[in-house]
């Protein structure tokens, strides 16, 4: 295995106008891993994928991607290197079939990258494969998360950034939520997972990350972390 990591952000500073978010932000992630950043409401995790996929361009530091500084792209040029944000609204086509909310991202996905097909995405989520020809307003919560993590994938994935997958989701369809994830980690597909669930983070990410206040505050493995109870408390009100 490479010793490389896939993405490496050096530093990074961020934010919004005058307001800095994220203060020296570092953090990698290995090829094949399910990494997590976790943290309480507003720490800046949504605002750490901006940065990584160039919706927000940073103001000091780097993000590099397969050995690609990738700092001062913007989104329209990540995605063709294989960065794909599934945000936390999903943002489904609801009057779009499933199908064709998937050929949309065939359609504008990067010739360059190795991406599946319409037809392999559906044979990898059976739910999908089922509801093909229904309008996206018809899927449920769970299923709408499915066709944005399937639609990252036909349009060239090959790192996921999932922000808050579980989020508004009941229990059991976080079960089948997790599950996914755990699927596309056994295809070899990487995962950079954004939650304020530190349950759904330690049973799913190899290694965490703890943000607080724009500031990475705690970095180990999920066996670390759970048995860090002060970390938890301190930072995630978990004990
Ligand atoms: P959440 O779980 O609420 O999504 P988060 O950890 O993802 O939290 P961010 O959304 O990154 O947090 O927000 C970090 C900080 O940046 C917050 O104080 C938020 O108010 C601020 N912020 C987020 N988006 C904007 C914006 N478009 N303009 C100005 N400030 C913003």
């Amino acid at each position: 295995m490479s010793t490389d990591p896939l993405l490496d952000l050096e530093n990074v500073d961020a934010g919004y106008g005058e307001t800095q978010v994220l203060r020296d932000l570092s953090l990698s992630v290995g090829e094949g891993e399910v990494v997590s950043l976790v943290g309480r409401n507003g720490a800046g995790k949504t605002t750490t994928l901006r940065s990584i996929v160039g919706i927000l361009t940073p103001t000091s530091g780097t993000v590099t991607y397969r050995g690609t500084d990738v700092t001062n792209l913007d989104a329209t040029e990540t995605v063709q290197h294989g960065l794909a944000l599934v945000p936390e609204e999903r943002q489904i086509f609801p009057e779009l079939t499933v199908k064709e909310n998937l050929e949309l991202a065939d359609y504008g996905g990067s010739p360059d990258v190795d991406s599946l097909s319409v037809g392999e995405a559906l044979e990898m989520f059976e739910n999908l494969k089922q509801r093909a020809p229904n309008p996206g307003s018809s899927l449920s919560g769970g299923e709408q998360q499915m066709l944005a993590i399937a639609r990252a994938l036909v349009g060239g994935a090959d790192l996921i950034l999932l922000d808050e997958p579980t989020e508004g989701l009941a229990p059991y369809i976080v079960r089948d939520v997790m599950d996914i994830v755990e699927d596309l980690n056994d295809r070899g597909i990487t995962v950079l997972l954004v939650e304020q669930n530190v349950h759904v983070c330690l049973e799913l990410a190899d290694r965490n990350y703890l943000l607080n206040q724009g500031e990475i505050v705690y970095e180990g493995t999920s066996a670390d972390l759970e048995e860090d109870k002060e970390i938890l408390d301190r930072y995630l009100g978990v004990t």
